[in-house]
């Protein structure tokens, strides 16, 4: 049987209609599932968290690879095919839950030992929650080896451009900051069931050791990030002081001036280096 009609046979069994509104596209395509195990190098010392398994087409693949997979489903009809297929294996878990409410510090930090070293996270992933999903997974902490997962073709352009380049957003120098992002595959959009309206591509996010610039408080250097991406029309001058973290117009020029920076400029023509260096001197004037 191969992959297309495995995945209808295990639907028709267990009366299976994709739910559009979970973001429910099945892979069916066995070169893409070959490229995103190579791609994600795993080894049974790996712990890799699946988010959104459902048939469990990249589960079984993921299982014979790692030392424990962990899958986060939030459709309970899935359940009963993945604890048919997976539950005699010893290195499967699987949580029924929605992923951004699971407390993925806690769970990692207690599935790495001596033997399971590092955390991936491999995923197809639900694309109507694809930014709460990333920023949940850079923003907590984690301790992450690498992100590997499918995403909407425009969603991934956007989440791997180099700050200050076009096609940027907030998340985009969130990501930067983090991870050194990359398009690994592009997958066209009838490698699934049923076939999604926009084409897909899988993006490696391989975390940082330390962040990629320095700032003294990060929250404020995030708070300056999405003040400048709020209103994308306005310039960089008018965002700090409608977001109030500049006090006047004044302050805001005497700032960027002395960053080097254009009056009028906008927060997309930024680079993180540009956005640290606003933050530490914002921070000084505090
Ligand atoms: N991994 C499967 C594959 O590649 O064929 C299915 C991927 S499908 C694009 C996304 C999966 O995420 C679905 O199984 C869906 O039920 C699940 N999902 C949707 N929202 C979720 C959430 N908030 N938490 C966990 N899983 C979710």
């Amino acid at each position: 049987m191969n992959l297309i009609e495995e995945t209808k046979f295990i639907m028709h069994k267990y009366g299976i209609t994709a739910n559009k509104s979970l973001g429910q596209n099945f892979l069916i395509n066995e070169n893409v599932i070959n490229s995103i195990i190579e791609i994600s190098q795993i080894s049974n010392e790996d712990l890799i968290i699946e988010i959104g398994p459902g048939l469990g087409t990249l589960t079984s693949r993921l299982l014979d690879k790692a030392g424990k997979v962990i899958a986060i489903e939030l459709d309970t009809k899935m359940l009963n095919i993945l604890n048919d297929r997976f539950s005699l294996y010893k290195n499967f878990e699987l949580i029924n839950n929605d992923v951004l409410k699971v407390n993925l510090k806690e769970l990692i930090e207690k599935n790495l030992n001596q033997n399971i070293k590092k955390c991936k996270i491999v995923a197809n992933l639900p694309y109507y929650i694809t930014t709460p999903i990333i920023m949940k997974l850079l923003e907590n902490n984690l301790p992450l080896d690498s992100i590997i997962v499918m995403v909407q073709k425009e969603v991934a352009i956007r989440l791997t451009a180099i700050p200050g380049q076009k096609d940027t957003g907030a998340i985009t120098h969130s990501i930067y900051y983090y991870s050194e992002p990359e398009i690994v595959l592009d997958v066209p959009r009838n490698c699934f069931i049923p076939s999604p309206d926009v084409n897909s591509s899988v993006i490696k996010l391989q975390l940082l050791k330390s962040p990629r610039v320095k700032v003294s408080n990060e929250k404020l250097f995030f708070d300056i990030i999405k003040s400048a991406f709020s209103q994308k029309r306005k310039t960089l001058i008018n965002s700090l002081v409608n977001n109030k973290i500049v006090s006047s117009k004044e302050n805001a020029e005497k700032l960027l001036k002395s960053a080097n920076l254009d009056t009028k400029i906008r927060g997309e023509k930024l680079s993180i280096q540009d956005f640290a260096n606003i933050c530490e001197m914002i921070k000084k004037q505090q």
